[in-house]
């Protein structure tokens, strides 16, 4: 059994799906289960449309009834009951969510979830005409069950066990699954989504948890990059990464994985497959686990990504030097507000850390300011460079040198413990020249690092 998952843009309209169906019957012997998006940009869609019904008190689906119903006339589907059917359900919530104007995350879950729901049904339905005998499932359906974190639910243990319960019988029963990716239901039997990008996740849960051979993952680049394209034009595919490095990858901004997808795989050992549907014949990313003696080998750099838009809190102790259960302290604010930390650097009395600046920070403050001087510094950037950290002291010689001709004074810098990620901030306004700049040294010098 393989599990073959197609992102958005793989699925965004009729001529797409025809690919789809295309890559998936030439596979069929290995007995795939699909994991799908939603189709092109729905999520974004639903989102706002809900929205438009919270501010604007009207409930508008133009853009997300046109797309689905455009392409079933394209590929003359048999499915316009379910469709409708969905629709309503739909137009109901927006109208629920237009009257009493609130949308709370749990209704936000519940509307986004409209975009898989219909994007496997449209598929299943054409995979049947091309004599695939696809079924289109719910994810709760075949035993995702999650917590009831709303936006970012986790999946359950108990779905490493409903999942192939549920799942293996229909591979064995020759069906084809299409399944919705980025979804689930929590115990009280409410919608609940992953996080965006979550299919991914879904894909890499249903293939460690049915102990598949391998999970390819379609998207629309040729794979992971050495950098985001759009800032570096010559960005190259990485032919190899590790787990650990994808996942460091995904985190740190390379918008290729959800953060969290590699989990499920690394328990197992799966295979995971990063393909693009609009380049077939690409080879793509393998990201397997490192065989032993094969890391030293290596070129000592992967990939280069920025994320932006973070915040770095600098504290600096007001209490005598070497007060034991400081840190802890420090830790013990933030998690009491939920704010997640990223990066970390400290000495005997200061630490530095970074934080998604998403959060309110002005409790986590006002606490802090009790036991510490605090200095909150918004519009920063994490640069990140995914690599051997084994030759740390070469890479950091480079860019070091690198950010000194560019005249970019690193910030804060920390080596990531998962030994595979070097990590600096820098300010946001200067994100992209340095990514540019290293990747002019790293990449595209003469010497031509890059490995395999
Ligand atoms: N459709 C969801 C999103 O756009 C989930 C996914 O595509 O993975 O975030
Ligand atoms: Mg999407």
């Amino acid at each position: 059994m393989i599990v073959m998952k197609f992102g958005g843009s793989s699925v965004a309209d009729a001529s797409r799906l025809r690919h789809v169906a295309d890559i998936v019957k030439s596979q069929l012997t290995k007995k795939p289960a699909l994991v799908l998006s939603a189709m092109g940009d729905t999520t974004d869609h639903l989102l706002e449309a809900g929205d438009t019904a919270l501010k604007e008190g009207k409930v508008e689906t133009g853009h997300i009834l046109k797309l689905h119903q455009d392409t079933i006339k394209n590929l003359k589907l048999p499915v316009q009951n379910e469709v409708n059917i969905l629709m309503d359900e739909l137009k109901r919530l927006l109208s629920g969510i237009s009257l009493i104007r609130e949308l709370t995350p749990k209704t936000k879950d519940y509307l986004v979830s409209f975009g898989e729901r219909l994007s496997v049904r449209i598929a299943a339905a054409f995979l049947k005409t091309c004599n695939m005998n696809a079924r289109a499932f719910d994810a709760w359906e075949l035993g995702f069950l999650s917590n009831s974190d709303y936006g970012r639910a986790e999946l359950l243990k108990e779905s490493w066990d409903l999942i192939p319960q549920k799942t293996l019988p229909l591979i064995k029963g020759n069906v084809l699954p299409v399944i919705t990716g980025f979804i689930a239901k929590d115990e009280k039997g409410s919608i609940t989504t992953l996080g965006r990008g979550g299919s991914d996740l879904s894909a890499t849960m249903v293939s460690a948890a049915c102990k598949a051979e391998e999970v390819q993952i379609w998207k629309d680049v040729d794979g992971i990059l050495t950098a985001d394209p759009r800032i570096v034009k010559n960005a190259q595919p990485v032919n190899h990464v590790t787990y650990e490095e994808a996942a460091e990858l995904a985190y740190y901004g390379a918008q290729v994985l959800h953060p969290r997808a590699m989990m499920p795989c690394m328990k197992t050992g799966t295979p995971v497959l990063v393909k693009n549907s609009y380049n077939i014949d690409a080879p793509g990313t393998r990201i397997e686990p490192a065989a032993a003696g094969e890391i030293k080998k290596r070129a000592p750099l992967r990939a280069i990504t920025a994320r932006k838009n973070v915040t770095l809190v600098d504290i600096i102790s007001t209490r005598m030097l070497g007060q034991p259960g400081f840190l802890s302290e420090v830790f013990s604010i933030f998690s009491k507000y939920s704010v997640s930390i990223d990066m970390v650097a400290t000495s005997e009395v200061s630490v530095s850390l970074t934080l998604d600046s998403s959060h309110d920070l002005t409790e986590v403050k006002k606490e802090l300011s009790k036991i510490a001087s605090v200095d909150i510094k918004t519009g920063k950037a994490i640069v990140s460079i995914i690599c051997n950290v084994k030759r740390s002291s070469e890479i950091l010689a480079r860019v070091f040198r690198t950010c000194q001709l560019i005249a970019v004074p690193v910030q804060m810098i920390s080596q990531g413990a998962s030994k595979v990620n070097i990590s600096f901030i820098v300010n946001d306004t200067e994100a992209a020249e340095t990514v540019k700049a290293l990747h002019m040294d790293f990449f595209d010098a003469e010497d031509r690092t890059r490995g395999v």
